[in-house]
């Protein structure tokens, strides 16, 4: 039965073989091309001591895929035949995680290391990200170990499924990975239908890896997923959300969003996003706010996940703020009402988490304090304890059309400049600000609520102030 199973999953040229399917394909170093050096010094050692203590231990998945594509790899993760209490047996930083699928997780300094021991498939969806959702009698399943070979074909596509061997500076593969990677093809393991169905989120992962390398879905793999995204539903909320955000922190955020359009799949995991997308007012800046994400991410640079939520959703907040208004609720009112329901909106689809509310609301609330350029307004922004993310989205809203780049200029040199060229820079407190609020009626914009806010915020009054024709209308 498995070695029926695994037959079909090597394909002719490793049916051809009369014996010992199990064995894998071994590449040496000149045919593989992994530098040693490329591979952390964490990952390194955990594999030297398990060798030391007996063990066998391997780089394995992500990894080695991108090794193998010259790309740095995001984190190091080995596989081993020594059970967790072994493994934690032989590493003194170290602890077993999970319940459902327990780990070890083995501590270098900065760098963790997650050491898992060879698994065979089995029914249930199985991967690590999993943990936390039903535990309910399958504790001791998830824990079924198995031996290497099992361990390949319980992954997910060939590419993720390969070993490497530091001390020989082997690659192992049993799956014929090595040359899907080649071919630039993203290769279910096993019977594709069957592996999405063991497991939905299998269909994000296939279009998030295709988006971030730039492969292409084989058709086999491709083909049920139009039939069988609707199971995406039974999927528990905060694993979509986790799918969800390492797509759009892959440092490739566009490129899945496409991929995901053309498997069908965005309506499912991102219908809030992909309305914000392709709405013609907030397409622009919904798009750069991503394109920029994918800029610092390719950079090394950090992104906040609250950033991201707050750009994507800034345009429908500020539009249901004016929906608020023209209903006659008072501008600040109508501001904190517009973003409870735009987070409990997204939360019905996306599920982001409460957690990250806070944040996003703080992003959103500064906005119309950069337009306050007074003295002691600039200086107490300045102190805000997320300034530098506020400044952000508001430079990013600039870019966009979406706020005034004179503005966004001035708030650049004030951080560049010593404290005189300050005091010449700030404008008078009476001045602009006092015209603005006394101007009233015309275009109500969403700029409008945020400004009552912050004049709310500064002055410990209600304003009911609306103003500010550069903010989306
Ligand atoms: P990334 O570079 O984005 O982290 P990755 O392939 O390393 O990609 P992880 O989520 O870190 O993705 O998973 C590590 C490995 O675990 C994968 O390479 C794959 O072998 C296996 N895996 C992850 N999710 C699944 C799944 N849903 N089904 C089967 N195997 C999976
Ligand atoms: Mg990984």
């Amino acid at each position: 039965m498995i070695k029926r199973f695994i037959d079909k999953v090597l394909g002719k040229r490793r049916r051809s073989k009369p014996a010992g399917a199990r064995e894998p394909v071994r590449y040496a170093k000149r045919d593989h091309g992994i530098d040693r050096r490329d591979i952390s010094h964490a990952a390194l050692r955990t594999c030297e001591e398990l060798h030391r203590a007996g063990f066998r231990a391997f780089v394995v998945g992500g990894a080695v895929r991108d090794l193998l594509l010259a790309r740095h790899p995001k984190d190091f993760d080995v596989a081993t035949d020594a059970t967790p209490e072994q493994v934690r047996g032989v590493f003194r930083r170290s602890r077993i995680i999970g319940r459902r699928f327990r780990l070890v997780h083995v501590m270098f300094g900065q760098e963790t290391i997650e050491v898992s021991t060879f698994r065979a498939a089995h029914n249930a969806s199985s991967d690590e990200d999993s943990a936390n959702t039903d535990e309910h009698g399958r504790l001791l399943r998830d824990n079924v170990y198995g031996s290497q070979a099992d361990d390949a074909i319980r992954r997910d596509f060939t590419m993720n499924a390969l070993f490497y061997d530091p001390e020989a500076e082997e690659v192992w593969d049993y799956v014929d990975g090595v040359n899907d990677i080649r071919k630039k093809r993203v290769v279910m393991i096993g019977d594709p239908e069957a592996r999405y169905r063991e497991d939905p989120v299998r269909m994000l992962r296939a279009a998030r890896l295709a988006g971030k390398l730039g492969f292409s879905i084989d058709p086999a793999t491709e083909k049920p997923i139009a039939e069988l995204r609707g199971l995406l539903s039974n999927v528990p909320e905060a694993r979509l959300f986790d799918e969800m955000l390492k797509l759009l922190l892959s440092g490739h955020a566009l490129e899945c969003i496409s991929r995901l359009r053309s498997l069908g799949l965005h309506t499912i995991l991102l219908p809030a996003l992909d309305e914000v997308l392709r709405a013609p007012e907030s397409a622009k800046f919904s798009t750069l706010a991503l394109q920029r994400t994918d800029e610092r991410i390719q950079a090394d640079k950090g992104v906040s996940p609250a950033f991201l939520f707050a750009a994507l959703f800034w345009f429908p907040m500020c539009a249901r703020a004016r929906e608020l208004e023209a209903k006659g609720a008072r501008p600040l009112a109508a501001l904190h009402e517009a973003m409870d329901q735009t987070l409990e909106r997204q939360r019905k689809t996306l599920a982001i988490p409460r957690r990250l509310d806070g944040n996003v609301k703080e992003l959103w609330l500064a906005q119309s304090r950069f337009e306050q350029r007074s003295k002691a307004k600039a200086m107490r922004l300045l102190t805000h304890p997320r300034f530098r993310a506020c400044y952000d989205f508001y430079v990013l809203r600039a870019e966009a059309g979406d706020a005034s780049v004179e503005i966004a200029e001035w708030w650049t040199a004030l951080q560049s400049v010593d404290d005189d060229a300050r005091e010449a820079m700030y404008l008078s407190d009476d001045g602009p600000k006092k015209k603005r609020r006394r101007k009233r009626g015309g275009k109500t914009s969403g700029g409008a609520h945020t400004d009552a806010a912050s004049d709310a915020r500064d002055d410990g009054v209600d304003s009911d102030s609306s103003t500010n024709g550069q903010l989306p209308t």
